[in-house]
């Protein structure tokens, strides 16, 4: 089978569900390593990588969707709930940019006071604040749905409305396992897969860009985990066949077992790695495959050498530091790890007119 399977990836043919099953649990790393890095070197330079500086702000932790692998959320009229103000978001705005970050991903959660007229006043506001010097994800994919329920509007009026405001990114996050049993038994409230693709569609329809992300380590079964992968996968293939960019990246990460109803251990560093190597090599259609700094601290760098190829470096995240990750702060020390890893790491500006000027990476 692997002569059959490396035969296929020097083609560069796409592997069946079956070749992938087995590669899982018969392949060792450094033959999955070894065909993720053929699958990369279809997109990118061998020994290249990029990096962004970035930080998620959390503008609210109110949810009402109760997801049991959830350490963040408070239920409205919770004592530690909260909406931060724009006046707050704002300051850590300004906190990243001076230390040379331009980009902002915005994370809350399913809270039932927040309409879209707030999420057009937020974001409408600093795109009027920041023009074009920042770039922002704007929200997850099942935020967005949840608020065009809420607004009782369809996704694709939610996205206009939000398009109008300024929004240029909403991001694949909230997605964990696409699989619907397992959101039957971990996220039941939150949504169906065919809603999550449907809602993925609408923002690319309305010609905003999007990412695909996964969260592995719950509970999930490797067909479910393929599952997830091929619904990514046909979804990409629809798109670019229809003449559009589909999704720009794949970010795959850990889950954090810490301070929630489900609890559970942590996967290894190994099988992290391995799941990204697969992520590579079945992901065919999808040019970037990031590392995730956030959950694997070093172990992502290592990650560059299963196929990832750009990674973000986080400054903050409420959301999976309370779930237990911890962020590493010095980005010169990140770099350093890419650099053993074999790779030379290159910032890539999000925002159309970043002034960015990387004063952490300078040190
Ligand atoms: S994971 Fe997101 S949607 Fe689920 S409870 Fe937490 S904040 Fe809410």
């Amino acid at each position: 089978m692997i002569d059959a399977i490396t035969q296929k990836v020097a083609n560069k043919e796409r592997i069946t569900r079956q070749e992938a099953t087995w590669l899982w649990h018969n392949a060792d790393d450094e033959t999955l390593a070894e065909l993720a890095s053929r699958v990369r070197a279809r997109y990118h330079k061998p020994d290249r990588a990029t990096y962004l500086l970035m930080r998620i702000i959390n503008y609210t932790n109110i949810c009402v969707a109760k997801c049991d692998y959830c350490s963040f959320y408070r239920l409205p009229r919770a004592k530690d709930g909260y909406v931060r103000s724009n006046e707050w978001i704002y300051s850590k705005i300004d906190e990243l940019i001076e230390v040379g970050g331009d980009l902002f991903g915005f994370n809350g959660g399913f809270n039932p006071a927040l309409k879209i007229e707030y999420y057009e006043d937020l974001f409408g506001s600093i795109r009027q604040k920041y023009g074009e010097t920042i770039e922002f994800y704007a929200m997850t994919v099942v935020e967005l749905l949840y608020v065009a329920r809420l607004s009782k509007l369809s996704t694709a009026e939610a996205v206009d409305r939000l398009k109008k405001a300024g929004v240029r990114w909403i991001t694949g996050g909230g997605a964990e396992i696409l699989d619907d049993e397992f959101r039957k038994r971990h996220s039941p409230l939150k949504y169906t897969v065919q809603e999550y693709m449907d809602t993925q569609k609408a923002i690319l329809d309305a010609g905003l860009k999007t990412t695909g992300t996964m969260v592995i380590g719950f509970d999930e079964t490797l067909e479910e985990r393929l599952n997830h992968l091929d619904t990514v996968r046909n979804f990409q293939d629809v798109e670019i066949s229809n003449g559009g960019p589909g999704l720009f990246s794949f970010l795959p990460w850990t889950y954090k077992p810490y301070n929630n109803e489900l609890g559970g251990k942590e996967i290894s560093s190994q099988e992290y790695l391995r799941h990204l190597a697969l992520c590579r090599i079945y992901l065919d259609n999808i040019v970037h495959v990031r590392a995730s700094v956030l959950t694997q601290n070093q172990n992502a760098l290592v990650g560059l050498k299963y196929g990832a190829d750009d990674f973000d470096i986080p400054w903050e995240d409420e959301v999976t530091q309370m779930a237990g990750a911890v962020i590493e702060k010095d980005v010169a020390q990140i770099l350093g790890y890419a650099k053993a890893a074999g790779f030379d790491a290159q910032y890539r500006p999000v925002a159309a007119a970043s002034a960015r000027r990387c004063k952490a990476a300078q040190t």
